[in-house]
């Protein structure tokens, strides 16, 4: 197993790329840049401003000495003050119950290592790659299962694209690649055009898929640049948001989906199982409803990858399937997100019904 490497670690080498922008830029994208430098990382701080007690989550300092909190002011709005269950809150916040060691939560339990075919590309399933663009996120999700992945030997960062590039160049089969991470969108305007303008000039390549969390997280993010970016390839293009409830969809962010909507680019939904955050048919609804209200269907619904720290957040096999049999009965089908889990081995995500 390799050596872990914080992810705080990444972070830092990314907001230091000769691509940020210097603070006495006023441009768009220079503010979504700030807003990141200036994201939450000291747990105290966080529960200062939303008015809760050092004390709420046990002793977490274990936790986020492990896995640093983060998250952009834009994200610490849309939390309650207060509410120590915000389903927001409860996705970031470092807590006690990370430390305890559960039997069968493990460090790379969706088997990633053994995909890799070039720094920072994986390729598992067949006719599409996953690129891991860079190990940074905006922000910091407590049940992220790369949470322990060795992303500073993994990630096709900086200017070593060009050796995942070349494996893309020959396996014709492959037709669609998907900028994962991390998160892609961490990335500046000009080095996605760059990267994207790269994949053009290789023929076999139809599809353009984006893996992304910054537009419920830092919507100021979706620059009209971007959107430009985007709307402007060759390529059909999907961006795969990852919201988990519907308190993550306000103004700002049904604003920027909408934009990109409009632009074309087809607008789906991952999400992660959470117990304590979107167990219950009501939120699972509530979620559905306000993604197509912002132009957004449903994708996945993923069983949590059994990621040492994360056991506090498991919903069984069978509270699983029947909140979905819940869903199936409450909501026309393309509301109804596909239940699924990732195993190591198998050609494509499995379905809950097939476990
Ligand atoms: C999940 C995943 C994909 C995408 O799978 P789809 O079913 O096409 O959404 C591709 N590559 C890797 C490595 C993945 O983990
Ligand atoms: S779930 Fe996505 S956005 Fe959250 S920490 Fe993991 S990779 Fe980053």
């Amino acid at each position: 197993m390799p050596k872990t490497i914080p992810l705080m670690a990444m972070d830092f080498a990314e907001t230091a790329t000769p691509n940020s922008q210097p603070n006495t830029d006023s441009s768009p994208s220079a503010d979504w840049q700030q807003q990141l430098a200036r994201a939450i990382t000291e747990p105290r701080q966080l529960l200062e401003q939303l008015d809760l007690a050092a004390d709420t989550f046990g002793d977490f300092s274990a936790a986020s000495r492990q896995f640093s909190i983060k998250l952009p002011h834009a994200y610490l709005r849309k939390i309650r003050p207060g509410d120590a269950r915000d389903p927001l809150l409860l996705q970031i916040m470092a807590q006690s119950a990370e430390s305890h060691e559960v039997p069968g939560f493990k460090q790379d339990p969706v088997g990633d290592l053994p995909a890799s075919r070039a720094p920072g590309l994986l390729h598992k399933y067949p006719g599409r790659v996953l690129l891991i663009t860079t190990g940074a996120c905006a922000v910091h999700c407590r049940y992220c299962f790369r949470r322990h992945f060795p992303y500073a030997q993994e990630q096709a960062g900086r200017d070593q694209w060009q050796s995942a590039l070349d494996y893309i160049r020959t396996e014709p089969s492959i037709e669609e690649v998907i900028l994962s991470g991390g998160d892609p969108l961490v990335l500046s305007d000009e080095r996605l055009a760059t990267l994207i303008d790269q994949l053009q000039a290789i023929p076999h390549i139809r599809r353009l898929r984006l893996h992304s969390r910054l537009p419920v997280v830092l919507p100021d993010r979706i620059t009209d640049r971007l959107v430009e970016i985007l709307a402007s390839s060759r390529f059909d293009t999907a961006l795969v948001i990852h919201a988990n409830h519907a308190n993550e969809i306000a103004a700002d962010e049904i604003r920027v989906l909408r934009k990109l909507q409009a632009a074309g680019i087809l607008l789906l939904n991952q999400a992660v199982l959470l117990k304590g955050i979107n167990h219950q048919p009501e939120q699972q609804q509530a979620l559905s409803k306000a993604l197509f209200s912002a132009g957004v269907l449903p994708y996945y619904l993923h069983l949590l990858d059994p990621v040492q720290g994360a056991a506090h957040f498991d919903v069984s096999l069978q509270q699983a399937n029947e909140l979905m049999d819940q869903l199936r009965a409450s909501l026309p089908g393309f509301l109804v997100p596909r239940l699924v889990r990732e195993i190591e081995g198998e050609q494509s995500k499995t379905p809950a019904n097939e476990l």
